[in-house]
């Protein structure tokens, strides 16, 4: 099969098994470039394992550390006729480069939110390291089935109290439009809780401490994007972000429930980048163009591998690490500066259908969303036949 993009709104509809694997592997060089991450333990579990952040964390945590990782991902498998999903090519690639070098690697794809995959877990836990001592929570969803009711959450994503008129981009039609986004109901805020907010992770941490299988002194750390006043509308004070702050409920009921074994929860808020999440989240697109082109221009910009390495290195394993004001791990610091917000919002207010290409670095944008499913990287033979179908 010969595979070129299909994008369709703000999502690319199949992926390149040779692609991701080559964007996979960017990502492990990058690592062993670095000096190795001594301090970061052996045994690792990511939950969301198989693309952005959580894929990060995972090579991280391999390929600097040499830990063992067991990850958790949803993604859709290839046929003959159908490309897998991008995080199916990842989590594939993974696997091959952390066997040629003895890492062991395992991973479960099934939902996360559900109690079969926990149990699945634990089971591999106790029959091949016992215990764990770091659990990363790195899900990004739409949807959730709450175990213990069978229902069905979505997330939505609205302000809240007040409808919010502003700029955004249209990646599709590659036009800067204003729109208005109506206030989200209770309803909604209550299920982008359900969804997006701490309950699941607090029941992953619950069920892994029950069954013996957290190390004394395990860290567990969970994501959230803080942003600042020209994401507030949208993210910190939306519904996303009231779903985020019910994480810094969890973390410090975490801490407290599970004081036995001085388990260490942390929040832990990293920066604005393309993902298959983000670029779901209207207005992101142009808010991302506009710091990439701020961030590149101060020498500060950084992908995924860059801010989960420095989570590790400079944060999440040091003696006393730095905190926010509420007690989250905060990686965030070189996009929500004072100065830097500054530049990037006279380019919010200047930016226009006609001058967009000019201030807002899209091309960037553009090229890490195509890097997300394999596509538009250096090296590729993009017209070769190459086989969809490839197992982990
Ligand atoms: P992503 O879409 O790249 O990754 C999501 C991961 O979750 C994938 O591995 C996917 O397979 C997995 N997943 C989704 N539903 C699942 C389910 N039901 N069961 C098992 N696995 C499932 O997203 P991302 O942007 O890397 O987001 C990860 C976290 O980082 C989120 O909490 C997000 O809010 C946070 N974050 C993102 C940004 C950003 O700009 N992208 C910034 C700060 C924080």
């Amino acid at each position: 099969m010969v595979i070129h993009p299909k994008i369709r709104g703000f999502i690319c509809t199949n992926a390149h098994p040779v692609g991701c694997a080559a964007h996979v592997q960017q990502q492990i060089d990058y690592v062993k470039q670095q000096a190795p991450l001594s301090m970061v333990p052996q045994r690792v579990l990511v939950i969301g394992c198989s693309t952005g952040y959580g894929l990060a964390t995972r090579i991280n945590a391999a390929f600097g550390a040499g830990a063992k990782t067991l990850g958790v991902c949803f993604e859709k498998e290839p046929s003959e006729k159908k490309t897998a999903t991008a995080g199916w090519y990842n989590t594939a690639a993974f696997h091959a480069a952390a066997k040629k070098e003895g890492l062991y690697a395992h991973t479960i794809n099934g939902d996360a939110f559900s109690d079969e995959i926990k149990q699945e877990v634990i089971a591999r836990i106790k029959e091949e390291f016992g215990q764990v001592d770091l659990v990363v929570y790195s899900l990004a969803s739409p949807k959730r089935k709450d175990p213990d009711t069978g229902e069905l959450y979505s997330s939505a994503l609205k302000p809240v109290g007040q409808a919010y008129t502003t700029k955004t981009y249209h990646t599709d039609k590659d036009q800067v439009t204003e729109i208005t986004l109506e206030p989200a109901t209770d309803d909604e805020i209550a299920q982008t809780i359900k969804v997006m907010g701490g309950e699941d992770w607090e029941r992953w941490i619950a069920a892994l401490h029950e069954a013996g299988v957290l190390a004394p002194q395990a860290k567990t750390t969970a994501y959230t994007y803080i942003g600042k006043k020209l994401t507030w509308p949208i993210y910190g004070h939306a519904t996303i972000g009231k779903a985020k702050e019910d994480l810094d409920r969890a973390a410090a009921a975490m801490r407290e429930r599970f004081a036995d074994i001085q388990l260490e929860a942390y929040v832990s808020s990293l920066k604005a980048l393309v993902t298959q999440a983000s670029s779901a989240i209207p207005v992101m697109p142009l808010y991302i163009s506009l710091i990439y082109r701020v961030m590149k221009e101060e020498g500060t910009h950084e992908g995924c591998i860059e801010q989960t390495h420095r989570l590790l290195r400079d944060a999440l394993y040091v003696e006393n690490p730095e905190l926010d004001e509420a007690g989250r791990l905060s990686m965030n610091g070189w996009e929500t500066n004072d100065a830097t917000q500054a530049k990037i919002e006279k380019l919010w207010n200047e930016v226009t259908q006609d001058n967009f290409h000019q201030l807002a670095d899209y091309a960037g944008y553009h090229s890490d969303f195509l890097k997300l499913f394999g596509f538009g990287i250096e090296g590729v033979d993009y017209d070769a036949d190459v086989d969809p179908v490839v197992a982990w």
